[in-house]
């Protein structure tokens, strides 16, 4: 593939850089992106995805994870024009707010209640905020090397930020015990809250499902110092469970924070919370222009409840363990040493020996060229848009990239 003469995508990539900082901002920046990754794209339809030049690729970012039902989902597509018709951003919220809230408080065990917001960030830092208010306390624990928005408290890329911005953020590493232990006794007294991923996915890393230990140690440290246990759902949140991620290791949180899949790839952010938070959530204040418009609920009305009818979830584990056995068939045939990690519906793959990700991101673009997008530091995802044929479709592209890996470095 050559990206870099009379393409569409090289075209916008021209055009960007005059009028857009840097061509493009975060990680889609071309900076972060691999060479011959496409930077623009034109469509999405089930898991399948078009680029700017009108490449077709068997799509396993699903839009960086919004996309859990695969795109143009027509059952959520329908709800979302007839509320487009009747309106979206009015001068207040439509029924839309409650039935959203409503449907959240029963699909989600620990949720007494439910606020929207936008962005995933959005709604982290809603919760770090509640836990403040309603503890009237300062410190927030955060696990080292963890993602929870591109917000100054939180952003692992501090530039423009200042030290004071995150003076009452404390570090810890997850999935462990005697860190999260100490990290508490450093401040007690003063303990607002402790924020975990729903499990251990950290950009380039093994991913970690968090052990029965870690979780209830959680649980109990918050509450015997009378803190808020924060799960940000935002990556996981209705992928692993339907129910919310922790309900894998039988703990609930006080505060969630979701967002991406919540609404099939409209913009939409979600906390919950159990009555012990009610009041300190209602007397915050915080808005955004844009949080109660009408259509993302209509949206995630009907894929919450599609995700329900259909055990997509289910699906969407299916798919990734046949994705999940057929590359490790592969590796094994070729030579090759690989890990895979993470629930198989949203995975990672990293290759032995691959300290800068040189065969990792080899691999991504040979299947790229055959018509598969992967990802070689990022938890990929899957969508319940997945079917066996495809998966057997992908699984004959990165056997070829396999055998170039195996070819290439030995
Ligand atoms: N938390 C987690 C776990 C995330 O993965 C992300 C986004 N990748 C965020 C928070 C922030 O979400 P957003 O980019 O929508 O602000």
């Amino acid at each position: 593939m050559n990206l870099s003469r009379h393409s569409a995508d090289a075209d916008l990539r021209a055009r960007a850089r005059r009028v857009i900082p840097g061509g493009m901002w975060g990680h889609q920046s071309v900076a972060r992106i691999p060479a011959d990754y496409p930077q623009f794209f034109s469509r999405g339809q089930g898991c399948r995805l078009w680029d700017a030049d009108g490449r077709e690729y068997i799509d396993f970012m699903c839009a960086w994870g919004p996309m859990v039902l695969g795109y143009g989902d027509p059952d959520v597509e329908a709800a979302a024009e007839a509320q487009r018709r009747r309106g979206n951003g009015l001068n207040g919220p439509t029924e839309r707010l409650v039935e959203l809230a409503e449907l959240m408080v029963e699909t989600v065990p620990h949720a007494d209640w439910a606020m929207f917001q936008k962005n995933g960030a959005d709604a982290t830092t809603t919760c770090v905020v509640i836990a403040r208010a309603a503890t009237e306390r300062r410190k927030v624990l955060v696990a080292r090397g963890a993602y929870h928005g591109a917000v100054p408290w939180c952003t692992p890329y501090p530039i423009g930020a200042t030290a004071e911005d995150r003076v009452h953020v404390v570090p810890y590493d997850y999935n462990d015990v005697a860190s999260l232990t100490a990290a508490v006794e450093s401040v007690r007294g003063d303990l607002a809250g402790v924020i975990v991923s729903a499990f251990k996915h950290d950009y380039g890393k093994h991913h970690e499902m968090p052990t029965p230990a870690f979780a209830q140690a959680a649980r109990a440290l918050c509450d015997t110092n009378g803190a808020a246990l924060i799960v940000d759902d935002v990556r996981a949140g209705f992928r692993l469970h339907i129910g919310g991620s922790w309900e894998l290791v039988g703990i609930r949180p006080d505060l969630a924070a979701w967002s991406k899949a919540i609404a099939n790839g409209r913009a939409l952010a979600a906390v919950t919370g159990n009555d012990r938070f009610r009041e300190g959530a209602a007397k915050i204040f915080v808005t955004g222009s844009f949080w109660t418009e009408a259509v993302p609920m209509a949206a995630a009305i009907a894929t919450i409840g599609k995700l329900r009818a259909t055990d997509g979830i289910g699906q969407m584990r299916r798919m990734g363990e046949r994705l999940r056995d057929g590359l490790a068939r592969q590796a094994a045939a070729h030579g090759v040493r690989i890990r895979q990690s993470g629930p198989p519906q949203m995975p990672v793959v990293f290759f032995d020996d691959d300290p800068e990700r040189k065969k990792g991101w080899f691999f991504c673009t040979e299947a790229l060229k055959r018509g598969v997008y992967l990802h070689a530091a990022h938890t990929m995802f899957l969508s319940a848009a997945h079917g066996e044929a495809d998966i057997d479709q992908a699984l004959q592209a990165t056997d070829a990239a396999m055998a170039e890996v195996a070819r290439q470095f030995g």
